[in-house]
């Protein structure tokens, strides 16, 4: 007999009451390949940090390749390059901003190197053919309708058939709703949608009362997505830090998010978590968590329901 794995006596995440919250893993290449219920989020720029120039398609559609073929049947959100203030890849030429977080970062590159992205999308594409995962490609740092609606063209474009924008700036959590008018999913990214809704850079320690997770504008924001999902009938995920902390999760789920992607070592613990609640106390936790004055009372509230 096989021996037992916990995570598939566990099951796929769903709350108490069997509403469903799908599981998903955050990789950088096929070396990390989880056992989870899917990929929500492959950041590709990880593949090119120490690149000179910029990675033939034929590369990039091998190392893709790598990673769909390790996921036959599952989903797989691939990320398109997000280059750029804590990431720079050195083909791009960006050096030289004054506020990198603030400059041609992300999707953003793509007003001065189109080309880049046509032949990741079309390596990805390649890729996708060649494999039986079910692939979804996104764009992080997006801000606006027309920015969504111009990658989904783009994506369409290069034959691939779901495509989505990451929630990471306020202006896109706000019009959550009218992005999802033009694309068909969403995943907010928890790290940088607190650095901007706060204007606290994430990598400064000093600010890490800012970039608590637990912060209610920052849930309140997410909340507004989840909210636009569920009208749209559409997924929107969270696929930053955020969604590795078991206690928050219930509460993501509460606000309306429908997967959550971190690394495969939280998964056991953020499921374990969310099986413990019903749906209608998850929408309690989100609604109290929401209304907390602060990010210590909103843990702190939730703490005593969760323990
Ligand atoms: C995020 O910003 O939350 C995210 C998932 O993307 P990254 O950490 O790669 O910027
Ligand atoms: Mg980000």
């Amino acid at each position: 007999a096989r021996e037992a794995d916990p995570l598939d006596a566990l099951g796929p995440g769903r709350t108490a009451d069997g509403h469903a919250v799908k599981l998903l893993a955050n990789v950088g290449s096929a070396k990390d390949l989880p056992r989870a219920e899917g990929i929500g989020l492959f950041r590709t720029e990880l593949l090119f940090l120490d690149r000179a120039a910029e990675p033939s398609r034929k590369e990039q559609a091998a190392a893709y390749r790598d990673v769909f073929r390790g996921m036959p049947g599952q989903r797989v959100v691939i990320r398109t390059l997000d280059a750029g203030a804590d990431k720079p890849l050195p083909f791009l030429d960006q050096d030289g901003e004054p506020n990198p977080a603030l400059g041609v970062r992300g999707l953003r590159v793509a007003r001065r190197r189109p080309e880049v992205l046509t032949t990741q999308l079309a390596a990805i594409a390649e890729a996708a053919a060649g494999s039986e995962a079910d692939v979804w490609v996104m764009a992080p740092m997006v801000s606006t309708p027309a920015e969504a609606a111009s990658f989904a063209a783009a994506v369409r474009e290069a034959g691939l058939p779901t495509a989505g924008v990451m929630i990471e700036v306020p202006a896109a959590a706000l019009r959550a709703a009218d992005l999802l008018e033009v694309v068909d999913f969403l995943s907010i990214g928890t790290n940088d949608l607190s650095q901007y809704t706060f204007a606290a850079d994430r990598m400064c320690g000093e600010l890490a009362d800012l970039l608590d997770f637990w912060q209610p504008a920052l849930l309140q924001l997410i909340g507004i997505c989840g909210a636009a999902g569920r009208a749209a009938g559409k997924p929107v995920g969270v696929c930053g830090e955020a969604a590795a902390d078991p206690a928050l999760a219930p509460v993501l789920a509460g606000l309306g998010v429908s997967s959550l992607s971190m690394s495969a070592r939280a998964l056991p613990g953020v499921r374990a978590s969310l099986a413990r609640y019903s749906y209608a106390e998850c929408r309690r936790l989100a609604e109290l968590a929401v209304a907390a004055p602060d990010a210590v009372a909103a843990r702190e509230v939730v703490g005593k329901v969760v323990g």
